[in-house]
């Protein structure tokens, strides 16, 4: 196994906490608590990564509760990115 230095292995264990945190929240879509699962969205436009304060040549990850049935269905992530914007407020 490759070792990692110490500031990798905090990032990991940093995101893995907020991965743990996230799967007890309710589901974003469908509000099923525990939501027992998760996804990631990785804003890509300027205004979405502007809303998640990405700094430029950055990528801010976006980690949200997602469960089973939700993940099943159609058109599932458009939602979930519906979903998240909603609670957007960007003001320049
Ligand atoms: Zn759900």
């Amino acid at each position: 196994m490759k070792k990692t230095d110490g500031m990798g292995n905090r990032s990991a264990q940093r995101e893995w906490d907020a991965l743990l945190l996230c799967v007890r929240r309710p589901c974003i879509l469908c509000g099923r608590t525990p939501a027992g699962g998760a996804g990631i969205w990785v804003p890509t436009s300027d205004y979405d990564r502007l809303a998640v304060r990405a700094p430029r040549g950055k990528v801010r990850l976006v980690v949200y509760p997602l469960c089973q049935p939700c993940q099943a269905t159609p058109g599932v992530y458009d939602r979930v990115e519906k979903a998240i914007r909603a609670e957007f407020v960007v003001l320049s």
